[in-house]
């Protein structure tokens, strides 16, 4: 951080002076001279005491004394100098520190723009992050709803082909169940019926009982395929 102008202006008077105490309460007056300036409804330049015109300036007490009060007790020992002449000392006094304080308000002005720049500078970043986290936040979004449409789909498909599989097997088996109960009911009554019953079409039944057998080997074998096709 650059040093204040107006600070390093104070010490540079305060080094010019007689005492930095005497410096400090000129600064302190001319403080509240500015905030409130005398106000002096009687005529101007007299003396309030003496009715004298006040033509010194006491440094000591920094005011204006006439000629009378010089000579009392109370200024006697102080160093007083005609006004005009304590006038232009002050106007000196009085220009450095406007100097120094119009450097004071440059830099305050520069340091504003400063401040503002940055500021700026910082919400445009936050303003293109936060822009950048939302984008990001949209992609993965999209790619989510894409994963989970795609997975959907998959599924949707394996559960169709499991569904068309089962139905054929489930009719496949009933109308297996159905022949396979016709075939028992017809042993059964030709064990229990003549021999002439008995072996009138015995090849047949027996090769049916044989297709029975073929049919079991062949449902085994698309089990098997059922399962490898679909996992
Ligand atoms: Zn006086
Ligand atoms: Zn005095």
């Amino acid at each position: 951080m650059e040093t204040s102008p107006v600070l390093s202006a104070e010490q540079h008077l305060l080094g010019k002076t007689s005492g930095p105490t005497d410096n400090w309460e000129t600064w302190w007056k001319l403080q509240n001279s500015f905030i409130c300036p005398p106000v002096k409804p009687q005529e101007q330049n007299l003396c309030e005491k003496h009715e004298e015109k006040l033509r010194l300036f006491c440094a000591e007490d920094q005011r204006m004394i006439c000629v009378v009060c010089r000579e009392s007790k109370e200024h006697k020992t102080h160093s007083a100098s005609p006004v005009e002449e304590a006038a232009e000392e002050y106007k000196v006094k009085l220009q450095e520190w406007l100097r120094s304080l119009r450097k004071e308000e440059e830099y305050k002005l520069k340091s504003k723009v400063k401040e503002e720049e940055q500021y700026k500078a910082t919400k445009d970043r936050l303003r293109t992050e936060k822009k950048k986290l939302e984008s990001e936040f949209e992609k993965l979004q999209q790619l989510l709803k894409e994963n989970e449409k795609t997975l959907n789909e998959k599924l949707e498909k394996m559960e169709k082909k499991i569904n068309m599989v089962e139905n054929a097997n489930i009719t496949k088996l009933t109308n297996q169940i159905t022949s396979l109960k016709a075939l028992i009911t017809e042993i059964e009554k030709k064990c229990e019926a003549s021999a002439w019953e008995l072996l009138k079409d015995v090849g047949s039944t027996l090769s049916r009982c044989n297709n029975v057998k073929l049919q079991c080997l062949e449902m085994v074998k698309s089990y098997k395929g059922k399962y490898n096709q679909v996992y």
